[in-house]
């Protein structure tokens, strides 16, 4: 059972049954309520497994801004569910699932939370290149793995060509 308030689940629950009913419409399948569950943590608001037919939500994301995790969350998560249902493998927030957000859901494909911003901005990226051709010849080390390359700790290989990554200027 969810942590969370009673009350938000229940909202929650309506936003998805909405969700369905909309690409129930759309499709002219039927499509079950998702299991949700409360337990996910850290900056992500919500996590669709897509094989298992779950969404992972943020409670204490959900607790500090309530109206807006509402109002995004839930069905951005149903969306990649039903995306996957429809169209199987296909990238997480490609045009599948933009056209279940804006022509099934009639909502803005908005490709990250609100809440994902500090994430973001943690996870800041260096530029790295190797040997290989092409695009495959960047990489992008997180910050951590970049400090341990400016200190001299660790080097880190391209997993294609073996080479040594670079940093790039
Ligand atoms: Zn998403
Ligand atoms: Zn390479």
């Amino acid at each position: 059972m969810p942590p969370a308030n009673l009350q938000h689940h229940q909202t929650i629950r309506d936003q998805l049954i909405s969700a369905i009913s909309d690409a129930e419409r759309y499709f002219g399948q039927s499509f079950t309520m998702p299991e949700i569950r409360y337990d996910l943590r850290g900056q992500t608001a919500g996590l669709a497994l897509l094989r298992e037919w779950v969404i992972r939500l943020n409670a204490e994301i959900l607790f500090r801004e309530p109206e807006n995790f509402i109002a995004e969350v839930p069905k951005h998560e149903m969306a990649h569910l039903i995306t996957h249902k429809m169209f199987g493998q296909v990238r997480p927030h490609g045009k599948e699932w933009k056209l279940v957000m804006s022509e099934v859901m009639q909502l803005p494909p908005k490709t990250t939370h609100r809440f994902e911003v500090t994430k973001t901005r943690q996870e800041r990226t260096f530029p790295y290149s190797c040997q290989c051709e092409g695009k495959n010849k960047v990489h992008q080390l997180g910050i951590r793995r970049h400090y341990k390359v400016l200190r001299k700790q660790a080097n880190y290989l391209c997993t294609r060509c073996k080479a040594p990554l670079i940093s790039q200027p």
